[in-house]
C-alpha cells in the first residue's frame, strides 16, 4: 500500500505528529520548513542536536517528488535510511559501497516516484552521469548537509563540495537547503556564494550550549588527570575521550580499563567489525567510555553523553566545538574537559610546517591553531570566546572554568625577556637554536650532559631564571608561543624570536601571563 509520491501530508505539523511522533517544532524548524516547502532556498546554521534533519525531511514529505540529500557521511547513510524506513518514510541511498543489484533497485525506485528521500555522496552527485540520472526523475528539493565542507577556509574542506554549486544552474526551480553545525562568519559567506544561495533565507540559531561546562587545564600527567576527572565528576557516565593518534587512544583506553573503567578504543585502523561493536556498545550500554580519534562520533545520536574530554589539543575551534557538542544533547549538565600543554603547541606547529599543500593551506591551519590557542589561554569566559569566534556576542556565562575561578594574570615581561634574550644570544653568539627543554635548562642553570657539551654555562643568561621552576617555565614558553612572541620551528621544535617578541625584548611591549592553577588533580589520584 505504497503512498504515491505526489499525495503526501496536508501540513508540516501533521507530518511531524504522524511520522516522527513529536508534539511541536523546536526553535526555527517550523519557519525553515515553511520556507523550503514553499520552494524557497535556505541556509541553516544550527548546533549539533538542534534538529536539522527534520528541516529537509518534512519538506521532502510535503513536496512532490524525491528529496535529494547530499551527505559526506557514507558510513551513516545506512543508519539514517533504516531509521526513516522504520517510521514509514520511503528512503534509500546511493554510494560506492553498494553492489550493482542494490544500486539498480534504488535507481528504479527513484525513477518510479517511489522514494521520499534519496541520500547520495557528494563525489557521486558531482558526476555528469549522476546528474543525468537525477534529471530523469522528479526532485522535490536538494539538502546539502555538512555544508561547511564547501569552505576552503573552514576546517573540513572537501573538494567534491565545490561541484554542488552547479545544482543552482541545472535545477533553478528546485529549492535548496544547506545545513551545518559549525560556521564562522567567513564560512557562512562562503557557503552562500559557492553554493549560489544568493536568494536564500538565512536561519542562524544560537550556538550556545548552556548545559555544557567548558574547562581547560594544563597538561602534566594527562592519563592520571583524566582518570581523576572521570572518577570525581563522572563515575559511571558515558563519555568520549578524543586523542590525535591511534596509539594514544589504545594506551589510554588500556589505562582506564586497568583502573576499572569501561573504556574502549576507537580509530580508523581497527577493523570494521570491532568498530561497529564498539559503537553499538556505546549506544546501548550504560557508562561506556570511548577513547577515539576524530573518526568517532559524527552523526551518532546518543543523548546522554555526559562528558567529552580532549587529551590532545584540537586543531581548530570548529573541530573542538563540533566534538564537545556531542556532550549533553539531552540538555542535562555535561562537561567539556581539555588538557593541553607546551608539547601540544610544538607538535602542532611541526605538523603544520611539514604538511603537504601550499602556503595558503599552511596559513589557514596556522590561523586555526592560533584561534584554538587563544581559547585555551584566555583569562575571560570560555563561552564568550567560543561564541564570538562564531560571530555571536554574549555575556560571561558563570559556567566555565574561568568564570567559576577567574585566573589571575601576572606581569611576565621580565621572564619573557630572559627567555628571548637566551634565544637571541644562542643564535647571535653561537649560531645555535634549541627547543624549550634546553633553553629552560640554561635559564635555570641546570647542568646536563648537553649543557656541558655546548658550554652553555658560559652564556650571560646562564641561571638567570632560577626564580621559576621547570613546570612554571614550561607554562611561560607555552603562553609565549600562544601569543606569537616566540615561534617553534623544524623537526625539533626549536625556538626563535618573532617580530612581536623583539618588541618585548626591547622593552616596547609588556607581556601578561595567565597564572597556572595549583596542580591538585594528579596528586589526589596518586593517593587513591
Ligand atoms: P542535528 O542534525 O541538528 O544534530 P538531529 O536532526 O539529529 O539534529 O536531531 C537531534 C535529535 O532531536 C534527534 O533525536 C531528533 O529526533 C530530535 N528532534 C528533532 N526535532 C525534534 C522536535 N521538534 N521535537 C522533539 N525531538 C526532536
Ligand atoms: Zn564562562
Amino acid at each position: 500500500q505504497a503512498r504515491p509520491a505526489s499525495a503526501k501530508f496536508a501540513s508540516a505539523a501533521e507530518a511531524l505528529h504522524t511520522v516522527f511522533g513529536y508534539d511541536s517544532f523546536r526553535g526555527e524548524q517550523a519557519a525553515i520548513i515553511d520556507q523550503v516547502s514553499a520552494g524557497g532556498d535556505a541556509v541553516v546554521l544550527m548546533p549539533t542536536g538542534g534538529g536539522k534533519s527534520l528541516c529537509y525531511q518534512i519538506p521532502a514529505l510535503l513536496r512532490e517528488g524525491t528529496g535529494i540529500v547530499v551527505s559526506p557521511l557514507i558510513a551513516l547513510m545506512q543508519d539514517q535510511v533504516d531509521a526513516l524506513n522504520a517510521v514509514g518514510v520511503r528512503a534509500a541511498y546511493l554510494n560506492s559501497t553498494q553492489d550493482p543489484g542494490t544500486r539498480a533497485a534504488v535507481e528504479r525506485a527513484y525513477l518510479g516516484g517511489d522514494l521520499d528521500l534519496l541520500y547520495i555522496a557528494p563525489e557521486r552527485l558531482g558526476t555528469e552521469q549522476a546528474k543525468q540520472f537525477l534529471a530523469r526523475g522528479h526532485i522535490a528539493l536538494f539538502a546539502i548537509d555538512e555544508a561547511h565542507c564547501v569552505s576552503q577556509w573552514g576546517h573540513d574542506f572537501r573538494p567534491d563540495y565545490l561541484a554542488l554549486g552547479e545544482l543552482a544552474e541545472r535545477w533553478p526551480d528546485v529549492p535548496r537547503i544547506a545545513l551545518t553545525a559549525t560556521a564562522t562568519e567567513a564560512t557562512h559567506k562562503e557557503i552562500t556564494s559557492r553554493l549560489h544561495l544568493e536568494r536564500a533565507e538565512h536561519f542562524v540559531s544560537s550556538f550556545d550550549r548552556p548545559n555544557i561546562q567548558y574547562r581547560i587545564v594544563e597538561k602534566n600527567e594527562v592519563r592520571k588527570q583524566l582518570l581523576d576527572f572521570i572518577r570525581t565528576e563522572h563515575a559511571g557516565d558515558a563519555g568520549i575521550v578524543y586523542a590525535l593518534s591511534r596509539a594514544t587512544t589504545e594506551k589510554t583506553a588500556a589505562f582506564l580499563q586497568a583502573n576499572g573503567l569501561n573504556a574502549l578504543p576507537y580509530h580508523a585502523g581497527l577493523d570494521a567489525g570491532v568498530r561497529a561493536r564498539t559503537q553499538s556498545r556505546f549506544l546501548r550500554e550504560d557508562g561506556v567510555i570511548v577513547v577515539a580519534t576524530i573518526a568517532f562520533g559524527m552523526g551518532i545520536d546518543k543523548p546522554d553523553v555526559r562528558f567529552v574530554a580532549h587529551i590532545d589539543l584540537p586543531k581548530s575551534v570548529e573541530g573542538y566545538y563540533q566534538e564537545t557538542g556531542r556532550a549533553g544533547r539531552d540538555g542535562e549538565a555535561s562537561t567539556a574537559w581539555l588538557a593541553y600543554g607546551l608539547q601540544d603547541v610544538v607538535q602542532q606547529r611541526r605538523m603544520i610546517d611539514q604538511s603537504p599543500g601550499d602556503i595558503a593551506h599552511r596559513r589557514r591551519m596556522s590561523a586555526h591553531l592560533d584561534a584554538m590557542l587563544a581559547l585555551c589561554e584566555t583569562v575571560e569566559c570560555r563561552r564568550v570566546n567560543l561564541l564570538s569566534y562564531f560571530g555571536q556576542p554574549s555575556r560571561p556565562c558563570g559556567n566555565c572554568d574561568t568564570c567559576l575561578a577567574p585566573p589571575a594574570s601576572w606581569d611576565g615581561t621580565v621572564p619573557a625577556q630572559k627567555l628571548l634574550s637566551t634565544v637571541v644570544r644562542l643564535r647571535r653568539e653561537r649560531n645555535q637554536s634549541f627547543g624549550a627543554g634546553q633553553i629552560i635548562d640554561i635559564l635555570r642553570g641546570k647542568q646536563t650532559p648537553r649543557t656541558t657539551q655546548h658550554q652553555h654555562e658560559t652564556l650571560a643568561t646562564w641561571g638567570i631564571g632560577g626564580d621559576l621552576g621547570d613546570q612554571q617555565w614550561r607554562g611561560v614558553v607555552r603562553q609565549l608561543l600562544a601569543q606569537g612572541l616566540v615561534a617553534s620551528t623544524g623537526d625539533y621544535g626549536t625556538l626563535a624570536m618573532t617580530e612581536a617578541g623583539g618588541e618585548v625584548l626591547s622593552g616596547a611591549r609588556t607581556v601578561s601571563l595567565r597564572h597556572e592553577p595549583e596542580r591538585t588533580a594528579s596528586r589526589s589520584t596518586r593517593s587513591s
